[in-house]
């Protein structure tokens, strides 16, 4: 049989680690044929609730759970990990300044940088779930000067996966129909849900819009005023509703964002991360934006050359420009 992949999640004792771990070990992430031994690390106040979990991991005889290891110790829990999931980040508290929860997670991720660098695999992979979850993954990253940057991303795909439901609803159309939709720059509510280039059983979706809406005003005014906030919303709609937060849901697009990164995006085609940037459509160089994606042998490409009008440059441009100063707050807080 094959050799296991070893899969760190931090936070594993929290609400989206225990969404997360059952469906990795089931299979639900690298697919029916590949064993998986499960790094938990928590803080100590989390240890109790992680092994918890781990009594019902080993209650629900999963066949391909190899191993699971439950640590309050970075250096153990990232040790030839194949796959990082940062899950556990610092929550902004009421009345918490951006600087202090900047702090906060940096106290984290730093670290956490510091012990992936040192004891990871050399195929080590990481996806930053905990918000701010783009500056926490540009301050592992720093803190992990040999591992390549694009082996650090940060989660976007649940956005994605909003914008879907949302686009799916509108056309009244399967979600599984539609292609070629972008959530661009942080995952924040400056984030930019496009659909310029998003088709709908191969039919643009611009058109299907305006042809529903009565005019190509009235789809532009339902995209600005209704879509793009509510995509970029969704998270306080959820609680409002559920009186807590998206757990389910937020752990369903780690699943689906690390099993495309490792698998390929194949016919599915299109999707978006948060990954390093290279400058490309003019977002700064070395922050961790959201891009159009594809995954091919293991590494993210940005799909380029899409057309980018007036109005979405402006919404690109005022994302990353809050991505940049993320960037600069850490960087004057001498967290990377
Ligand atoms: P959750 O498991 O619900 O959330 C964990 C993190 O995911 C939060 O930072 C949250 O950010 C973030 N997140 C990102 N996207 C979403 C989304 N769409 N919906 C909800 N959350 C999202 O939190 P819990 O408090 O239940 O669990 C966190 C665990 O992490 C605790 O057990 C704690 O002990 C642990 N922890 C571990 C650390 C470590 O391993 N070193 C460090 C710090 C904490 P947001 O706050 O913006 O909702």
């Amino acid at each position: 049989s094959r050799t296991p992949v070893t899969v760190t999640i931090t936070g594993a004792g929290g609400q989206i680690g225990y969404a997360l771990l059952f469906r990795i070990a089931s299979g639900a992430m690298l697919g029916p044929d590949t064993p998986v031994r499960l790094h938990l690390l928590e803080i100590p106040q989390g240890l109790r609730a992680a092994e918890g979990a781990a009594l019902e991991l080993q209650d629900s005889a999963f066949p391909l759970l190899s191993h699971v290891e439950i640590t309050d110790d970075p250096a153990v829990a990232f040790r030839g990990a194949n796959l990082a999931l940062l899950v556990g980040a610092r929550p902004r508290a009421a009345g918490m300044e951006r600087g202090d929860l900047l702090q906060a997670n940096g106290g984290i991720f730093g670290p956490q940088g510091r012990a992936i660098n040192e004891h990871a695999a050399d195929d080590i992979r990481v996806v930053v779930v905990g918000n701010p979850a783009n500056t926490n993954a540009l301050i592992a990253a720093s803190n992990a000067p040999d591992v390549p940057k694009d082996r650090f991303t940060a989660l976007t795909r649940l956005d994605h996966n909003r914008a879907l439901g949302q686009l799916a609803a509108a056309l009244q159309s399967p979600v599984g129909e539609l292609r070629g939709v972008t959530i661009w720059g942080n995952h924040s509510a400056t984030q930019f849900p496009d659909v310029a280039h998003a088709t709908a059983g191969g039919d643009p979706v611009p058109a299907l819009l305006a042809a529903r809406m009565g005019g190509t005003d009235a789809a532009r005014s339902w995209l600005e005023d209704q879509f793009i906030p509510r995509v970029a919303k969704r998270g306080a709609e959820i609680i409002e509703v559920r009186g807590s937060s998206s757990v389910a849901s937020a752990a369903s697009a780690t699943i689906d964002h690390v099993h495309d990164w490792v698998l390929g995006t194949g016919d599915g085609g299109r999707t978006s991360a948060a990954i390093w940037s290279n400058g490309e459509y003019g977002v700064a160089e070395g922050v961790i934006s959201s891009f159009p994606v594809v995954a091919e042998d293991g590494a993210w490409k940005v799909v380029e050359s899409l057309d980018v009008d007036e109005f979405a440059r402006r919404r690109i441009d005022a994302s990353v420009a809050e991505l940049v100063d993320e960037r600069e707050a850490v960087r004057s807080l001498g967290l990377i």
